[in-house]
């Protein structure tokens, strides 16, 4: 490959909180457009705003979460355009003093086509806390604005230009998007907006240290479209530059239809957004007191989690990998391990059962009917031999759709195991007594057939002899 790219990111994040950045106006998605708003968030002359601690707090928490240097003194500046989407004509963001700033995030784990990835650490540049912009939706003729948007404490993450594919932006993505669902500071749902990228990408020939001139994709809305967008990219700039052309700095839009980038507007057009500190709102400080506090609240990140669910509980990498893909997930077998007794088997149920009805219902975990005590429940009963395997998955579809504890099914459906060998006993001797032929062909070495007498046992217990003493027993009889 004649030239490498060479990407940086820009991801918008929502933050969740009770409130607006400025003021008490709820944060929240969905409802009827243009209800949730007031003077300050509507702009009106007069008003003043008042920022929001949970969304300050939460800025920093990031900020820690991606090792991040917290700026004792930080401050809100306005950056001043014109257009519809702020009926201020500037927007409250941060210029020279970002909240965060020389954070790293660590890649690892499987890539966009499921190949592990080698460690590698990309820097972020820094992360600032701004007001998100109204929503606009263009029309054939005419355009709607949704001041509910408008307000929204939005953070953004900018990265250093470190990554060189595709498949590492999208990793990045990955990884950001867990941090920020692990710290509880936004869920990232992008097909709210809750979390938007932009991508900057430029080539340069293999072995050359400049970087060369980029252009800037802006808000791509889902993680596939970023890893489209920049091999398209990729794709556009080699032939640029392999016929002697030039890559122009630019914004690009992503086409999502036609796979393809367009071109919005060009440097010659950039704006001028005259950045000044906000004389409403006074700095910010931090105390090293108040920052180590907040740090001593910081949440296990999903990295360490899958360290220390193999540590733990003995699970193998692919489990934790798995468990922790989700924070809803890691935060479900944890729960059910509290009581399980054999976590092993308690990450199988989660894994191949469970998580496999979720997606044919198309359910949360957060929301299933199986609660992470009566799955754990359910593994016990098998462990302490009550039920075995199948009468499990039995129970389990039930479980499914009653939210009824294990126990209840089982003794309601008469499903106890029967571990009584005097119990058993006539069931083997039935099974043996209706199949001469084929204890005749055992007795003549065919010993394989012994599993032909299980289930003929099986059959007659109605699946609820245990199956080691059946063939315990066989073998005495036969
Ligand atoms: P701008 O002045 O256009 O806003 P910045 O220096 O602020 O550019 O960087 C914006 C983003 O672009 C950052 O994520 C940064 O890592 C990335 N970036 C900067 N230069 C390049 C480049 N030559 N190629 C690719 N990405 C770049
Ligand atoms: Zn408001
Ligand atoms: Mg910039």
């Amino acid at each position: 490959m004649k030239y490498e790219a060479v990407i940086g990111l820009e991801v918008h994040v929502q933050i969740r909180t009770k409130s607006k950045m400025f003021c008490s106006c709820p944060n929240q998605y969905g409802a009827e457009p243009n209800t949730l708003i007031c003077p300050v968030c509507m702009g009106y002359p007069g008003t003043l705003p008042v920022p929001n601690k949970e969304a300050i707090y939460k800025t920093v928490r990031a900020g820690l979460l991606t090792e991040c240097e917290i700026a004792r003194f930080s401050k809100f500046d306005r950056k001043s355009y014109f257009y519809p989407d702020l009926a201020k004509n500037y927007q409250i963001s941060q210029y020279d003093l970002p909240f965060c700033s020389n954070g790293a995030i660590h890649l690892s784990g499987k890539g966009f086509s499921g190949e592990m990835l080698p460690e590698k650490t990309i820097g972020i540049t820094r992360i600032h806390l701004e007001e998100d912009p109204a929503k606009l939706t263009h029309y054939a003729h005419q355009s709607g604005a949704d001041y509910n948007r408008s307000g929204v404490p939005l953070m953004e993450i900018v990265s250093e230009p470190d990554m060189r594919s595709a498949d590492e932006a999208y990793a990045y993505l990955t990884r950001l998007k867990e941090i920020m669902q692990y710290g509880d500071i936004s869920d990232c749902d992008m097909e709210k907006g809750q979390m938007r990228c932009d991508v900057n990408i430029s080539l340069r020939p293999v072995g050359q240290k400049e970087f060369g001139t980029k252009a800037e994709i802006k808000n791509l809305n889902s993680f596939s479209a970023a890893h489209k967008a920049i091999e398209y990219e990729f794709w556009r700039q080699s032939n640029l530059l392999d016929n002697g052309g030039k890559v122009h700095q630019e914004t690009r839009g992503w086409n999502d239809e036609a796979g393809e980038t367009y071109l919005m507007r060009s440097k010659e057009q950039a704006h001028d957004y005259r950045y000044f500190p906000d004389p409403d709102l006074m700095p910010v400080t931090f105390t090293e007191e108040e920052i180590e506090a907040i740090r001593a609240d910081l949440p296990e990140l999903p990295a360490a989690m899958r360290e220390r669910l193999v540590a733990e509980y003995g699970l193998t990498e692919y489990d934790a990998q798995i468990l922790t893909s989700e924070r809803n997930i890691a935060k479900y077998f944890e729960t059910a391990a509290k009581t399980a007794i054999n976590k092993k088997i308690l990450a199988n149920w989660i894994i191949s059962e469970l998580l496999r009805e979720l997606g044919n219902a198309k359910q949360d975990i957060s929301e299933s009917n199986v609660s992470p005590e009566n799955l754990a429940e359910l593994v016990n009963l098998i462990e302490k031999k009550t039920i075995n395997g199948k009468i499990a998955k039995e129970v389990f579809a039930d479980m499914f759709v009653t939210c009824k504890n294990p126990e209840a099914i089982v003794k309601e459906k008469g499903l106890v195991q029967v571990a009584d060998s005097s119990a058993i006993l006539p069931f083997v001797e039935q099974a043996i007594a209706n199949n001469p032929a084929q204890v005749e062909q055992y007795h003549n070495g065919n010993e394989k057939l012994i599993q032909y007498f299980v289930g003929q046992v099986m059959k007659l217990s109605k699946g609820k002899a245990n199956p080691q003493m059946v063939i315990e027993l066989l073998k005495e009889k036969l």
